[in-house]
């Protein structure tokens, strides 16, 4: 069965002591992960060797970058490449959240290298896809998140594709608490799903673990989650309160 997973995206926010906190608060409440579950911690750069070191080995428990550059290394200042994450031994980072698409001009190009660089250096992409609300008004939903699959991930082999997490993420859903309904939810996962079916072929496209973003809550978490293709969440404003949290880990399917 494909990896169930809870991710949480903390954004910027929290300091260092707060981060720290959140973090021991989550793991004291030891939501114990069965084999195919997987807890998820996206946190900011500068807390990525503190927050691995609190994990302390924890078994399905494990830390993530929120971005990373495009480029390998050199004059590039402010960037935090692959490779930096790689000899800290982070092994996921998240590439094309809506936020960055948005305010930093990542384009599908760009993360189609980001992607790339990720996969040489063996940390798996969580690779965010997603519209905004005129598009859905326009029920172009479909056809703009095959355009992002395509353009970032249409050149990857089956084996890279299969080292890789996709999180659909529609922006009108983000830091709204406007959740997709279950059926707008599953309903896109199964299309991303025939997607990558229609190109890697069925056997791969069910082991791709498919998380839904998007004002996902302790409330709501189960009932997403139930939904045949959504595989878990990727939780930005809920997973910055440690109870909400453990509730979504808990919410996780088995
Ligand atoms: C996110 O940041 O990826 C996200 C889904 O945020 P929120 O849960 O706050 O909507």
């Amino acid at each position: 069965m494909r990896k169930q997973i809870a991710a949480a995206n903390w954004k910027m926010n929290l300091t260092i002591d707060k981060a720290e906190a959140l973090l021991n608060e989550i793991l004291q409440a030891d939501a114990s992960l069965a084999e195919n579950r997987q807890a998820i911690f996206a946190v900011p750069f500068p807390y990525l060797i503190k927050a691995s070191e609190l994990l302390n080995g924890k078994n399905n428990y494990s830390i993530s970058a929120q971005n990373c550059s495009n480029k390998k290394s050199g004059a590039y200042t402010g960037e935090v490449s692959v490779e930096m994450l790689k000899s800290i031994n982070i092994s996921y980072c998240i590439v094309g959240h809506s936020e960055r698409r948005e305010y930093y001009g990542e384009t599908n190009q760009i993360l189609k290298e980001k992607v790339d660089l990720c996969l040489e250096q063996g940390i798996t992409p969580i690779f965010c896809c997603g519209e905004a609300l005129e598009i859905r008004e326009k029920s172009g939903q479909n056809g703009f998140v095959r355009g992002q699959l395509e353009d970032s991930l249409f050149h990857l082999s089956a084996d890279q594709l299969r080292s890789i997490i996709i999180a659909y993420e529609p922006i009108w859903a983000i830091g709204t608490g406007k959740t997709a309904s279950t059926e707008q939810a599953q309903q896109m996962h199964e299309f991303i799903r025939s997607v990558l079916a229609e190109k890697w072929g069925a056997d791969v496209a069910q082991d791709i673990t498919i998380l839904y973003g998007g004002s996902v809550k302790a409330s709501n978490a189960k009932e997403l989650f139930s939904c045949p293709d959504v595989d878990g969440g990727l939780v930005g404003g809920a997973s910055l309160i440690a109870p909400e949290f453990v509730e979504i880990i808990k919410a996780l399917k088995h």
